[in-house]
Order: structure tokens, then sequence, then C-alpha cells
């Protein structure tokens, strides 16, 4: 793992993102407030233009100066969640050891702090219904040399974890106002995070 490859993931994620736009943005003035494509694309955005400052630094120096990015610049529960999630990953980096192996336990603290940070758990349509499955997967992988297998895997478990969103009614955030209205809809948050992972995992199987 490297600046560099932190970075291109990102451009990756950019891409499948911004294809998506129309359908994010619709998802969030279905259950919350509309704003959630903004301010993924803005965090998304502010994290790139990081990319030549940070391009010869540590992981962990990386991830945490982009999440440091996104607290200050993006608003929205969404803003401070992924900002804890990517600060809370560079807290475990551990250069002994390999990418697979990192990314688990980095992935599990980062998922860690973003649940104490919102008070949030499984089931309770947010993106941690993709992120926490996707956590419990990468651990269960981690000493695993199949790359692409662990990717499929993953790719999977975070397309279920979105799905899974549509049936559950919202108890923290914006949609649990609507109560059992939020219901027949994908949390925006869990459809972004879903996308996210997924984007970085075709990258990992196309190559
Ligand atoms: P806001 O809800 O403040 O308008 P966004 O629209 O950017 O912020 O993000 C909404 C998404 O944030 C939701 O779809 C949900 O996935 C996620 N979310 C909201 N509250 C929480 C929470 N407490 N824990 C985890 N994720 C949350
Ligand atoms: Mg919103």
């Amino acid at each position: 793992m490297d600046a560099k490859k932190i970075f291109n993931s990102l451009d990756q994620i950019k891409l499948s993102i911004d294809q998506h736009k129309d359908e994010i943005e619709k998802l969030d003035q279905e259950i919350g407030d509309g704003d959630h494509i903004f301010n993924i694309q803005r965090g998304i955005k502010e994290s790139l233009d990081l990319k030549d400052e940070l391009s010869d630094q540590a992981p962990n120096d990386v991830l945490k100066k982009i999440g440091m990015k996104i607290m200050t610049t993006v608003g929205g529960s969404s803003g401070a969640l992924f900002s804890t999630l990517l600060m809370g990953m560079s807290k475990k980096y551990n250069e002994d050891l390999s990418d697979q192996q990192n990314i688990a336990k980095m992935f599990s603290e980062g998922v860690e702090a973003m649940k104490k940070r919102g008070k949030a758990d499984l089931g309770e349509k947010t993106m941690l219904d993709v992120l926490i499955p996707v956590s419990n997967e990468l651990k269960k992988l981690s000493d695993q040399d199949d790359v692409k297998n662990t990717a499929e895997k993953i790719k999977e478990v975070a397309e279920k974890g979105m799905l899974s969103t549509k049936d559950l009614i919202a108890t923290k955030g914006r949609a649990s106002f609507l109560g059992d209205r939020a219901k027949g809809h994908i949390d925006p948050g869990a459809r972004s995070s879903q996308l996210a992972i997924e984007a970085i995992c075709n990258s990992i199987l196309n190559k």
C-alpha cells in the first residue's frame, strides 16, 4: 500500500460515483434532504486535490490528512462519518503486514470509530449496513493470498448489505424521521459506500 495506490483507488471511486450521480441524488431526496451526492463528490474532490502534496507520504499519513481535510470541508453526517472512518483506519497501519492484513485491521478500526461517532450499528439503515459486513469479511479473508477471490467476495457482501437497507426502517439519521415510509428505499449512504467498495474491487479484478 502506498500513496499512489490510495489515490488510484480514489480515481476509480470518483468515476463510479460520477456515473451514478443522479441515482444517489434521488435516493437522498426520497428519504433524506438530497445533499448526499454533493457531500460525497465534494469529499472526493477535496481528497484528490491533495494528490501532489501527499504523493510521497506514508499511507497512514495520507489517510489521516485526507480524513482531516474531509472533516473541515464536507458537510452532512457523511462528511463527519467518512472523516472518522479514514482517521480511524490511519491509526492501524503497520508496514510489516501484507496489504490484505493491513486493510482488514485498518478497516475494522475505522468502522469501529464510525460506529462510536454515529452511535449506530448494523440494521439501522445506514452505510454501516455495507461497511460492517465488509469489515467482517475482510477479517475472515485477511490471510488468503488470492486477492481476486477476496475482491469478488467483498463485492458480493457489499452489494448484499446495500440491498438489505431497502426493507429496513431507519433508526439513525434523517430517514429515521420517516418511520415506516422509509421502507422500500435503499439508503443513499449504503449505495455510495457500496459503489466505492465495488470500484476498488473491480480495479483489482481487472488487473
Ligand atoms: P445528512 O443526513 O446530514 O444530510 P448525508 O446526506 O451526506 O448527510 O448522508 C446521509 C447518509 O449518512 C445516510 O444515507 C446514512 O447512510 C448515513 N448516516 C446517517 N446517520 C448515520 C449514523 N449515525 N451512522 C452511520 N451512518 C449514518
Ligand atoms: Mg443528506
